[in-house]
């Protein structure tokens, strides 16, 4: 549906919302106060530069260490059956990815930017990276519509779980618990076999009642998401700011299209609409402290043995992580030893067939196999076709 080409509109025929097709056109629209109702839908491109590692693309760092835990294929990280039998893979990615750790985007200080002018409407977002948030937009503007990070619940009785507590396990990388029925916590993201979150479709109206709609760092190949920009008006206008086409953006009078590098389309945008100065303040503000600022905080400076001592604690830290995820790795061998030591049973559900493929998979291989998880990953952000629920 999203991703079906649409044909572009004919350069002849004039824009019926905006003065012109362009980013002037555009930039008027916002400036006359014909946008108080924005609605903002992103994907992975928003957070690329930002340095959050494409986890969908096969020979990432991040999975060649999900490769040392011999997933059966790369998306079992998401997927619910193999979480239940096998939660080690699912937090060694949490560990590289955990908020705190990367820095939002100028793009996402421009959504914070349209939410402090009074004009956002709601951000949709496909990233479970949580950088929207800590850029400063705040929880009752954004649908994660595919989860993120901000919650963490028991997957049995669904028990609210607290955030400290899960920062604590995923920095030791160990396993966290329900308090209540003892099942397996794990942050508020949609795995595979799971639905999304009822705000999703509870605002799905919204596009509908925009007066702008900018739709970023997506390419609108996952459903429902992908049909978000379809449900914005005829006469609103939409914006595509991305590095190519997607969807049907480009295909009415009103779509105007800034292809390229997100950062650098919302600063063009920014500028027209003369806002650069303060969205690159806004920006400003997001940076880790320089070493100056904690300088005039009370911590003195450290000299070298202490900067040496540092780096040696580090290593350690390091050490023992990776005995820890040996330890995991152990204890998934001694696991699916013991299974093999039961006799086969007659009938299998659909959980028992993924730890067997984990079983052949390990008997043939080390780690992951690249070839095989291709081209799930270039169909696929990270629903697949059979589960995806549909609009
Ligand atoms: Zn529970």
């Amino acid at each position: 549906m999203g991703n079906e080409e649409s044909t572009p509109i004919d350069d002849s025929v004039p824009s019926r919302t905006l003065s012109s097709r362009s980013i002037e056109g555009l930039a008027e629209h916002i400036k006359n106060g014909s946008a108080q109702r924005i609605v903002v839908m992103t994907g992975a491109g928003i957070s690329t530069s930002a340095g959050i590692p494409d986890f969908r693309s096969p020979g990432t760092g991040l999975y060649a260490n999900l490769a040392r835990l011999n997933l059966p294929y790369a998306e079992a990280v998401f997927n619910i059956s193999y979480f239940r039998e096998n939660p080690e893979p699912f937090y060694t990615l949490a560990h590289e990815l955990y908020p705190g750790k990367f820095r939002p985007t100028i793009t996402h200080s421009f959504i914070y930017l349209l939410q402090k002018k009074g004009l956002l409407l709601k951000l949709f977002t496909q990233n479970i990276d949580c950088l929207e948030r800590e850029a400063g937009v705040t929880d009752e503007n954004i649908i994660e519509a595919h989860g993120s990070f901000a919650r963490q619940s028991c997957i049995d009785c669904k028990l609210p779980y607290s955030a400290d507590e899960l920062k604590k396990h995923i920095d030791e990388k160990t396993i966290p618990r329900c308090h209540d029925c003892k099942g397996l916590v794990k942050p508020e993201i949609v795995f595979f076999g799971e639905a999304l979150p009822p705000a999703f479709f509870q605002s799905r109206d919204l596009p509908g009642e925009a007066d702008l709609a900018i739709v970023m760092g997506t390419s609108l190949t996952v459903q429902p998401f992908a049909s978000l920009p379809m449900l914005v008006r005829e006469s609103t206008p939409r914006v595509l700011i991305n590095n190519d086409r997607a969807g049907d953006l480009g295909s009415r009078a009103d779509d105007v299209l800034l292809l390229g590098d997100c950062d650098a389309g919302v600063r063009k945008l920014a500028a027209a609409c003369g806002w650069l100065e303060e969205l690159e303040e806004l920006w400003k503000a997001t940076a880790p402290k320089t070493a100056d600022q904690i300088a005039k905080s009370d911590e003195p400076l450290k000299d070298k043995n202490e900067v040496l001592q540092d780096e040696i604690d580090q290593l350690t830290k390091e050490v023992d992580e990776t005995l820890n995820l040996a330890k995991w790795h152990e204890a998934t061998v001694r696991q699916e030893l013991a299974a093999r030591a039961e006799p086969a049973p007659s009938t299998k559900s659909n959980d028992q067939q993924t730890s067997l493929k984990t079983d052949e998979e390990t008997e043939s291989t080390s780690g992951l196999k690249e070839d095989a998880s291709q081209p799930q990953n270039d169909s696929v952000d990270h629903l697949q076709d059979s589960e995806k629920p549909k609009m």
